[in-house]
């Protein structure tokens, strides 16, 4: 049924998605601190690439310095040696070459011939080599000058490093003088690239380093299989061209690589570029560690706020669960059902109806058998009506013995209705709890109508329909009516008069209900021996109002206890009048509702109420309707008792309409039998050996009461009374009930 999402019902979404936004929130910021981790941690790895490429090409020009600083030394002792051989006058020997390099303290000392050959050589292998074409001794042979100076390099034959120098004879001989350039090379080769890149390589931080030149083209690099290759990084080009140091982050799939290129310059010129990488393994462990912790926290706040989430779910669901539903058939309540009808409201669904399904006998099973019992038989109700309803109609809880079912196709009026046959068939053939009894119900069908979305409204018909129904003892259903509601309305007035004439008794004023006195007589003299109470409504918009009528609202409205106190009252005055007028009184009967009776306080009301108005229990006699002692018997006859040892009277109203058979009469705390108008009445109409007035009233005074006869009207009634030996008569053959002042006044007629 489309309507049932209007019962109130905890929505969860309320919960899941704050706790969705606290999650995301907290990823994405978790996202950018591991991220920023990740960048700091490349930051730090770029400084120290820097440092080392910077470290690098400072000893690179430290070494040139210091290359350039030997190389000027050797040169100037080449110099000298040279003037030296100058100064040679005698031609060279084999001898003389030798003992000249010793003295010079150079390396070698070779004299070549005009053509490039060696002739002599402090060498001995040496002699007969000849210079060929492109070899620098040939170039300076070429050159035409007399003096000059290698630059440091490879001596041919020996493959040693030699700095060599060249001077032109007078006989177009030339020498060579060199002197090793060993030590040179030595100092020199701690700054080879290789070496710096080795060295560089055992930073744990650095993962790859590559030097690499103008081209990109890899030259050296810690890992031998690249050299060759190109890298062809923007960032690269950029070092290289523009000899700035830069740097890039380079993600291929889950690998991250820190790059950075930093120019190494010689004598200010860019000779290459110095490509510096941490990779993968350094990266992804960086970010996983970061991840590993992030995750952990991730963990936390995921059950924390999970847990304060499901924690606050259930709390909330647990409140819905009792505040919107009955706990024992597991049903939305009465709240529900006005939140659901006020759905209906908002929702402009105002269609189909109700029934209120009233379970009155539940109250006998629990008075028999407790109320567990009862609540256990109610589950069963409810349940099998759930089931043969609940597809169509929705099902409510609402009081202790009631049901609500609200049918969204319900057809107001159809005798055939299919929902209330099915609910009818279901109590008609299907037996309740385990002593299989039919279970009575009695509904109240209400219309939702248009025009008219009030669900306090709608209920109300419903109570109304129902309370109209008969309880017959099987299912009995009334559709909710307008004259229903006439009667209602009727009611809600006279219940109105019986409170503002409450009050107005209170405020000293004369109100709608008054009380008409009754004469009682003496059946043989017919004199007065009492009068009774009786209620009396005259409204002002519903004129003279029965009290069989008045007094049944003012019992079901709970207003019944402050009346009887009116009539008291009224009935006090009226004994203060006879006693002052005629100095007699004889006994007012005030009749005395069950409701009243039932009250804990009744005796100590009764009595502060008779003492304040002045007058005296043995002023007054209490009438009670025999049905009275069938609900507690031990509690009402010692109340009875208490009455009566106070000084008051008490008579047992209508009796043999009710139960109580002639042989309790010596059980109860009473003074009098009041036979019943019913016995009277048949006395012109029975034979008279039907009639068991006479039983009744030797009975009665055989356990010492007193009988009294209501609603004689005629002398035939009275002669057969008197006939039968009763003790008092009272009906309109003698008179109407009365005014005060009027019964008064026939009191001193006497
Ligand atoms: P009840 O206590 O049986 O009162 C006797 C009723 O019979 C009265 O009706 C009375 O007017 C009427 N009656 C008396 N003699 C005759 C007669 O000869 N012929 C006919 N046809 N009727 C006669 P009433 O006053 O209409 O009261 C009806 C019922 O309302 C009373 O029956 C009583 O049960 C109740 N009632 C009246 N006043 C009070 C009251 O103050 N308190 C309570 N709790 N109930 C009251
Ligand atoms: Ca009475
Ligand atoms: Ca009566």
């Amino acid at each position: 049924m489309r309507n049932k999402k209007l019962l109130k019902e905890i929505n969860i979404w309320v919960y899941i998605i704050p706790f969705l936004v606290v999650i995301v929130l907290f990823s994405m910021g978790m996202y950018s601190s591991v991220s920023q981790k990740l960048k700091e941690n490349y930051e730090h790895f770029k400084d120290d690439a820097v440092d080392a490429a910077r470290s690098y090409s400072f000893s690179l020009k430290k070494s040139d310095e210091a290359a350039t600083i030997i190389e000027s030394l050797l040169d100037e002792r080449l110099v000298a040696a040279g003037k030296t051989v100058m100064l040679v006058k005698k031609s060279f020997s084999q001898t003389a070459v030798k003992a000249l390099a010793d003295s010079l303290e150079v390396d070698q000392v070779c004299v070549y011939d005009s053509s490039g050959t060696i002739i002599y050589s402090n060498i001995d292998s040496y002699v007969g080599w000849k210079a060929e074409s492109g070899h620098p001794v040939h170039d300076f042979i070429i050159s035409g000058k007399d003096v000059s100076l290698d630059k440091i390099r490879a001596d041919t034959i020996s493959g040693e490093y030699y700095k060599y120098a060249y001077y032109k004879l007078a006989s177009g001989e030339f020498v060579q003088i060199g002197i090793s350039a060993m030590e040179v090379r030595k100092v020199l080769g701690d700054f080879e690239v290789g070496k710096i890149i080795d060295e560089l390589n055992e930073d744990p931080d650095i993962d790859q380093i590559s030097l690499i030149n103008k081209e990109q083209i890899i030259l050296e690099s810690s890992k031998p299989e690249t050299i060759g290759t190109r890298i062809d990084i923007p960032e690269a080009a950029a070092a290289v061209y523009e000899g700035k140091e830069t740097g890039s982050i380079v993600r291929s799939g889950s690998n991250i690589l820190y790059n950075s290129f930093i120019p190494l310059r010689r004598a200010g010129e860019i000779i290459g570029v110095l490509y510096v990488s941490s990779q993968e393994r350094e990266a992804a462990y960086l970010a996983a560690i970061e991840l590993k912790n992030s995750i952990w926290i991730l963990a936390i706040v995921l059950l924390s706020t999970g847990g304060i989430v499901l924690m606050l779910y259930k709390n909330s669901r647990n409140y819905i669960r009792l505040a919107y539903y009955d706990q024992n058939t597991g049903l939305p309540n009465q709240e529900s059902l006005l939140y659901f009808l006020d759905g209906l409201r908002k929702e402009e669904k105002w269609t189909g109806g109700i029934m209120m399904l009233n379970f009155s006998y539940l109250t006998n099973l629990s008075l028999l058998y407790g109320s567990d019992y009862a609540e256990k038989v109610f589950a069963e109700i409810a349940f099998k009506v759930k089931k043969i309803i609940e597809n169509e109609c929705t099902v409510f809880r609402t009081s202790r013995d009631r049901l609500i079912i609200y049918c969204e196709n319900f057809v107001f009026g159809n005798e055939t209705c299919f929902e209330l046959n099915r609910i009818s068939d279901l109590f008609k053939n299907v037996t309740f709890s385990d002593q299989n009894i039919y279970v009575p119900v009695e509904i109240g069908i209400a219309q939702l109508t248009e025009g008219e979305a009030d669900p306090q409204k709608l209920l109300r018909k419903a109570l109304i329909a129902m309370s109209r129904t008969k309880e017959n003892g099987g299912v009995s259903y009334q559709y909710f009516n307008s004259e229903m509601e006439a009667l209602i309305e009727r009611e809600n007035i006279i219940e109105k008069e019986i409170l503002t004439s409450i009050k107005d008794e209170e405020d000293g004023k004369e109100g709608s209900v008054n009380a008409f006195f009754q004469p009682q007589t003496d059946a043989v003299t017919k004199k007065i021996t009492g009068f009774e109470a009786l209620a009396r409504m005259k409204s002002g918009t519903l004129g003279n109002v029965s009290p069989a009528e008045f007094i049944g609202i003012a019992e079901r409205k709970r207003l019944i206890t402050p009346l009887t106190k009116l009539i008291i009252k009224k009935t006090s005055e009226f004994i203060r009048q006879m006693k002052e007028t005629s100095g007699k009184a004889v006994h007012v009967a005030v009749n005395i509702s069950g409701a009243d009776l039932m009250r804990s306080d009744f005796i100590e009301d009764l009595t502060a109420l008779v003492d304040n108005l002045g007058i005296e229990m043995s002023d007054l006699e209490f009438e009670i309707t025999e049905s009275l002692f069938m609900d507690d018997f031990a509690m009402s006859n010692e109340k009875l008792g208490f009455l009566r040892d106070a000084g008051a009277l008490i008579s047992l109203d209508d009796f043999g309409t009710g139960f109580s058979s002639l042989s309790r009469l010596r059980d109860l705390n009473v003074d009098i039998v009041k036979i019943d108008k019913m016995f009277i009445d048949n006395i012109l109409v029975k034979n008279k050996d039907e009639l068991i007035i006479p039983d009744i009233i030797s009975m009665a005074h055989k356990v010492g009461l007193k009988v009294i006869a209501e609603g004689v009207e005629t002398e035939a009634q009275r002669d057969y009374l008197v006939e039968a030996e009763c003790d008092t008569i009272q009906g309109y053959l003698f008179s109407r009930p009365v005014k005060s002042s009027e019964a008064l006044e026939m009191l001193l007629r006497e």
